[in-house]
């Protein structure tokens, strides 16, 4: 593997942390109990910042500042199109600051500090002038009813929504969770990740200097099963948006039906197929398969992690995948051309390599990798799997880091059958120059998002979600503003009896 030692020197600006307490009703705040945690640099697990954690009682703070917020403040009274200068505002903000918070991502999550300053800061930034574009956008119907009737439908905000995030892209999560719910006047608590809470508190302080008034937007750092458990079991709590693993999904929704019914949204697991056929350019399949499963420490719910390809081009297939795996650039996430930094944390670092033992014993071939990278930080070698079978426990379940399975195929009817085949159904892909194939697939296939010819293209007008247990609901686009309305009918009689 290449290491970033001849590379550059670090290209990101120098960062401190700035906030770590609670941010609750417009004021950052230590938490009710006074503990702390602390967040690590995944680069050497060394501490950042100690951090204020949030457990119950700082969820019922907050969740009491949001429902004054929204019962009493000004922000869904405000006209829309006020709501939306300030999400603007806020976005101009935030990309002022592009860089200073993208080092600050790359040190409390371990990303390349150039995808997220290239690509995930500008990405946020966009996200919110698409919410802003939305705020007074957003309007009801009148439908025609039988009999002497008007009947007007309103979309009103559903009230104080809370929002638990993961690590894996701490600044895009809030995006895709606050843009919609700001957008249609609803008030915030949202838990971040208890290994990536730095960056939220960044923005969140530009959005009040941006002018969004105290208790629209609450954030409590906390762990799940503390604060993230209380959160979605308030009773005063309107909606729950949760994003993270299947399992802990299963869990808050029951913890909202047990309590107040809240309707739910999921972003959960994945274990996406990418379908190469034979006809494909096989130097662009290799590279798009290894961004597909690589990207982001393949740290990725939708990351391609079972790779099928035609057995006429699986050999070199294999051959090249290996190469490209070998030449990928691992190291300091603030270097220069540096293509993959840390795992997040020891817990997720040990997991893979479990499951990289996992399939050296079911006998599929470690064509590559398969060890830590280095001997300090959570750093895993790119690694590739072939002859890989679709029982093996690295073909089932969700890996979460950079281990690649490849998987052969003779048939498409046959790979259509088998990349089907499993709880998950969050995305693929199809690699084709034949456009009856890439139709056929795209159509057969279970799953909430299907690329064609290429992969993680992401845009905020583009729905997100899964199928099966990949989730519930859809995030981004149009879509998105639904989970966080409610729908009204106003039914009037045309004349007075
Ligand atoms: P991971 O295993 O990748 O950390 P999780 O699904 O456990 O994924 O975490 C995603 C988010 O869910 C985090 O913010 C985490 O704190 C939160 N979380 C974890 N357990 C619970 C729980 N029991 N109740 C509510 N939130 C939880």
């Amino acid at each position: 593997f290449s290491t970033s030692a001849s590379l550059e020197e670090p290209i990101a600006p120098a960062v401190e942390v700035q906030h770590s307490k609670l941010l609750i009703n417009g004021k950052f705040v230590d938490s009710a109990s006074g503990k702390t945690f602390p967040t690590l640099d995944p680069r050497n697990g060394e501490v950042i910042a100690h951090v204020a954690e949030g457990d119950a009682e700082d969820i019922d703070r907050a969740v009491l500042a949001a429902r004054k917020a929204f019962d009493e403040g000004p922000w869904p009274r405000m006209s829309a199109y006020e709501r939306s200068r300030i999400i603007l505002k806020f976005a101009d903000l935030v990309e002022k600051h592009n860089d200073e918070l993208a080092a600050l991502e790359t040190w409390d999550n371990g990303k390349p500090y150039e995808q997220a300053a290239k690509s995930e800061v500008p990405m946020f930034v966009r996200l919110f002038h698409y919410y802003a574009g939305w705020a007074d956008k957003i309007h009801g119907l009148t439908v025609p009813a039988d009999g002497p009737h008007q009947v007007q439908v309103l979309h009103e905000p559903i009230g104080v929504a809370g929002q638990i995030i993961p690590w894996n892209f701490p600044l895009l999560m809030f995006a895709w969770k606050v843009g919609p719910a700001l957008a249609c006047g609803n008030t915030i608590v949202l838990k971040t990740a208890e290994q990536t809470p730095l960056t939220a508190l960044y923005v969140a302080k530009l959005f009040h200097e941006a002018g969004l008034p105290p208790g629209v937007l609450n954030i409590v750092s906390g762990f799940g099963p503390t604060a993230g458990a209380a959160l979605a079991s308030h009773m005063d709590v309107d909606k729950l948006a949760f994003t993270g693993s299947t399992e802990t999904g299963k869990v808050v929704l029951e913890l909202a039906a047990k309590s107040n019914l809240k309707p739910v949204t999921l972003e959960l697991g994945g274990k996406s197929p990418f379908i190469i056929c034979e006809d494909a350019d096989i130097d662009k399949a290799v590279e798009l398969a290894h961004f597909a499963l690589f990207f982001n420490q393949g740290q990725c719910c939708c990351a391609a992690s079972r790779t099928f390809v035609h057995e006429r081009v699986y050999d070199e297939f294999v051959e090249k995948a290996k190469a490209r795996a070998m030449k990928r650039v691992v190291g300091d996430p603030y270097k220069k051309g540096v293509e993959q930094g840390p795992q997040i944390d020891s817990e997720q670092f040990n997991k893979v390599l479990k499951y990289i033992k996992s399939g050296v014993e079911s006998n599929a071939t470690l064509e590559c990798g398969g060890e830590r990278f280095g001997s300090k930080g959570y750093f895993i070698q790119p690694t590739v799997f072939s002859n890989v079978q679709d029982n093996m426990l690295i073909a089932e379940d969700e890996i979460f880091g950079p281990v690649q399975t490849i998987l052969k195929f003779n048939d498409i009817n046959e790979v259509i059958q088998r990349a089907n085949k499993t709880r998950y159904g969050l995305a693929a892909g199809v690699f084709t120059r034949n456009i009856d194939t890439a139709n056929t697939v795209s159509r057969a296939l279970k799953a909430g998002t299907v690329w064609v010819n290429c992969f993680d293209v992401f845009d905020a007008a583009i729905p997100f979600g899964g199928y099966k247990m990949s989730g519930i609901g859809r995030e981004k686009g149009i879509y998105s503003l639904n989970n966080y309305l409610q729908v009204k009918a106003v039914v009037t009689p045309l004349k007075n009896a």
